[in-house]
């Protein structure tokens, strides 16, 4: 009944025709050089869509992304050239982002050829065992299909074709999703040397805050397509101040973590549908400290100190 047009937009086939939704709404950050911007929230919150359009993956019905300074979405062919190869996406499955007809050679190799900066044949398979190098791959991975590899080594051969036009700026979407929890770690500490070598910048979309809080030095939340919370790190988990952010971070919390302990909250209710949001402050159904105004009028992300920005009535 639903579907997500390539403008980012959901759209509900209904009777009278299809109905316009904002899978993400007025979201405005910044990433400096060499931060890891983590965008936290439950599924369906915009995180995708947030990093599909920074990459110009999704056109943006309005609003622009600057990157050193200019617009993306003005960029002509040969700036759209230079931006594709200064900025790469890690995809979320690490199986199916590889093509299963392609050896690992050709999977690195692929955005060599598409950018023509391929010198020799020679040349590029020494780029190629390079890459996997920088990975922790030998070279006899490079002979071998997507299907011969586990989780964690396709995740690092989808690392080492993101890295193969030595970007700046990678986009994580949610890049140890389905790994063990050992692999994880590996694959955590793996892209934290790759940022300390190469100067790289992160978006970083995960769901896992323990992850966030060991990779990140920024995180948004974000809640029905809007940011609700941007900080940073230490501040996001021991002094965050939205009730969402509030909410979602004590579900974590366990006994014997090293932060705070505080009781866990469950959030009551469910996400309500962007479809139809509610009037006023979004979360308000399911918010404890809602009042009056929060019904009827929507919080705008404000600052409650330097470099603390939050979207609730309490604050602003
Ligand atoms: Fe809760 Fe009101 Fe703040 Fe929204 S604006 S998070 S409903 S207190």
């Amino acid at each position: 009944k639903y579907f997500v047009n390539n403008d980012g937009l959901l759209y509900k086939l209904a009777n009278k025709g299809p109905i316009k939704v904002k899978a993400v709404d007025d979201v405005s950050f910044k990433i400096e050089k060499e931060d890891t911007l983590a965008v936290v929230g439950e599924s369906g919150c915009g995180k995708t869509t947030v990093a599909r359009s920074v990459l110009r993956l999704i056109e943006p019905t309005a609003g622009e992304i600057l990157y050193r300074g200019r617009s993306i979405n003005n960029f002509d062919k040969q700036e759209l050239k230079v931006f594709r190869e200064d900025a790469q996406m890690i995809l979320q499955d690490p199986r199916s982002s590889l093509n299963p007809r392609f050896i690992v050679e050709e999977i690195v190799s692929e955005p060599l050829y598409i950018h023509d900066q391929i010198k020799d044949d020679l040349n590029l398979l020494d780029r190629v065992w390079e890459l996997l190098d920088l990975v922790g791959l030998s070279k006899r991975y490079s002979e071998l299909f997507p299907h011969e590899l586990s989780g964690g080594q396709a995740r690092r051969v989808g690392i080492a074709r993101a890295l193969a036009l030595q970007p700046e700026f990678i986009v994580c979407d949610e890049p140890t999703s389905g790994l063990d929890i050992s692999i994880m770690s590996a694959v955590l500490n793996l892209m934290k040397k790759l940022q300390q070598e190469y100067q790289l910048t992160y978006l970083w979309i995960s769901h896992n805050l323990h992850e966030v809080r060991y990779i990140s030095n920024k995180v948004a939340v974000m809640y029905l397509g809007k940011i609700v919370e941007i900080t940073d790190t230490d501040t996001i988990f021991n002094n965050s101040v939205h009730p969402y952010t509030e909410a979602l971070f004590s579900s974590l919390r366990g006994i014997n973590d090293d932060w705070n302990y505080k009781e866990r909250e469950i959030i009551q209710g469910e996400v309500p549908s962007p479809i139809n949001p509610p009037p006023g402050c979004s979360f308000h159904p399911r918010c404890k400290y809602s009042f009056d105004k929060c019904k009827k009028i929507e919080p705008e992300l404000k600052a409650v100190e330097a470099g603390h920005l939050t979207a609730c009535h309490l604050y602003n």
